[in-house]
């Protein structure tokens, strides 16, 4: 049976119209509003245009046609607003270790919380970043400019087709709107997307910088409920935050350390109440191995030094102990949060680099494996191998009495000790029976082919300052399948060239 004319049009309507993100007026920051969130409207970005959009979380959200659409521009340029309006939040935090005070979403909008589209239904929030100025903007302009805000696209996308969580990236628009940093730029805005945007900071700040001792409170009420629910049921739901808090941040901090990533600014303000990467910035996939790697250029002392982050991990985790005593019985519940982080990274990482060596079985006795793993990075260290290219090319490894390994060999300098690691290797190969061919698919598995390396970002950034954004979306593209061969695409998979090495990025972004 036809509908009735009007249903019928209505109906039509209905098709016609994507389906755009569900705000719903109950979101978590909307429902704690003041002080932890203030009502501020984006500045909206002039002449905004498309750079890049990511299909692939597009559809996971089910916002693949609305992101298509003229709305969808306004709306994530700062053009348009959500019925409920855009809302600034407030943290504090530390920086390169030192107490910074009240910093805040200083050119961060959320946009609200919505409900996804597609799958169960899930509620993720929406921020713009890039959007303008707010309260906590202190001398910034709100902006950011199109450089760093690809890389954060990029990152964010790449990082979760790794398998590691991180905020996500939905869209990012360019403008000619000129924007000052060492040199004139343009302004660019990125939106993310994460179940919540929500900072080590953020407890920080309602605990050192506050008037109203019942901010800190809400706060970790809103978030153990909506994210932590055991922690919420627990006795002391503040201690159990914190321990749960210290386990994600370890498996996150194990899987950096796997993949080679180096965040560069792990101030708790740029910690994640998730164990999620978040805020790229002056961020880098090793090239060759180095652990006192710093990708930073303004980091002088190294302090977020590859091989240093998972210290610093913990210090921070400190720091949001810190803020979460006012809520606990005394300091010994909170050094007990806190030792969950140091079980579970190195339980993490031994996990992550067995299945990077292609191992089945622990063999923790006499800490066999930590020795063939240490063995292998040590090598890699000793001759600055890069990191990315030699894990994958380990896939290849045969096991077989008098395998040459050619292709691996050649990586390192030094022969002689590849050969005594690569003989201890093998024997522990044929211990566990492993078939060389079946280790190699698990291998490709868990050692990515393609990373966002820097020389790859500053090839995409510097078309895109042109006007040619086809190599962002195809590093993009080539970036969310980061473990398949993907032959068609072998030049992204390379060595970096040699002007890679002199590449400074700093947090100017
Ligand atoms: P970041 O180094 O990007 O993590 O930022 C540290 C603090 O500075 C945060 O509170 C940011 O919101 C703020 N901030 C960074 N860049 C700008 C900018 N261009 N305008 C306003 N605030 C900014
Ligand atoms: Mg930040």
């Amino acid at each position: 049976m036809n509908a009735p004319e009007p249903l019928a049009a209505l109906a039509a309507l209905a098709a016609a119209t994507p389906a755009a993100p569900d705000f719903r007026d109950d979101g978590l920051m909307a429902g704690l509003g003041l002080p932890h969130a203030v009502p501020v409207a984006p500045q909206p970005l002039p002449q905004p245009h498309w750079v890049a959009r990511s299909e692939a979380l597009a559809a996971e959200l089910g916002w693949a046609d609305w992101l298509a659409s003229d709305e969808a521009l306004a709306l994530l340029s700062g053009n348009a607003q959500p019925v409920g309006g855009t809302r600034a939040t407030v943290y504090s935090g530390h920086q390169f270790g030192v107490w910074a005070g009240q910093l805040g979403d200083g050119r961060a909008l959320l946009l609200g919380e919505a409900q996804t589209h597609s799958g169960p239904a899930v509620r993720v929030e929406l921020q713009l970043k890039g959007s303008g100025r707010t309260p906590y903007s202190r001398m910034g302009d709100g902006r950011a400019v199109l450089r760093s805000s690809i890389r954060e696209f990029l990152c964010s996308e790449a990082m979760a087709a790794l398998g590691i969580p991180t905020t996500r990236a939905l869209a990012l628009v360019g403008s000619p709107l000129p924007v000052r940093r060492e040199r004139m730029e343009t302004a660019a805005v990125v939106t993310r997307v994460a179940p919540s945007f929500l900072r080590f900071g953020h407890f920080e700040h309602f605990t050192h910088t506050a008037a109203d001792p019942s901010a800190l409170q809400r706060l970790v009420d809103a978030t153990t409920r909506r994210f932590y629910p055991e922690a919420a049921a627990a006795p002391c739901p503040a201690a159990a935050l914190l321990e749960a808090v210290s386990r994600r941040t370890a498996t996150l901090l194990a899987q950096w350390q796997a993949v080679g990533f180096c965040h560069g600014v792990m101030n708790t303000d740029n910690m994640s109440i998730l164990g999620l990467t978040i805020d790229y910035g002056p961020f880098g996939f090793l090239d060759a191995y180095d652990p006192g790697h710093v990708c930073n250029h303004s980091d002088h002392q190294g302090r977020y030094a590859f091989a240093r982050q998972p210290n610093v991990a913990f210090w921070n985790l400190h720091a949001l102990a810190q803020a979460l005593l006012p809520l606990m019985p005394d300091q010994e519940q909170a050094l007990a949060a806190l030792e969950a982080y140091r079980v579970v990274f190195p339980q993490a990482l031994a996990g992550a680099l067995r299945a990077k060596l292609g191992l089945r079985e622990a063999h923790q006795h006499g800490s066999a494996d930590g020795a063939l793993a240490d063995g292998w990075l040590r090598l890699l260290a000793q001759d600055r191998v890069d990191h990315g290219i030699a894990w994958r090319r380990l896939a290849g490894f045969a096991s077989t009495e008098g395998a040459d390994n050619a292709p691996l060999r050649d990586l390192f300098l030094d022969r002689a000790a590849f050969d005594v690691w690569a003989a201890g290797y093998a024997a522990r190969l044929r211990a566990e029976a492993s078939i060389d061919a079946d280790r190699a698919l698990r291998m490709n598995r868990v050692n990515p082919k393609f990373l966002l390396r820097n020389h790859l970002a500053e090839t995409a950034i510097a078309r895109a300052e042109e006007g040619d954004f086809g190599e962002v979306q195809r590093l993009l593209k080539v970036l969310q399948r980061p473990y398949d061969e993907q032959a068609e695409h072998e030049a992204y998979a390379g060595f970096p060239p040699d002007w890679a090495q002199q590449l400074e990025i700093s947090c100017s972004s």
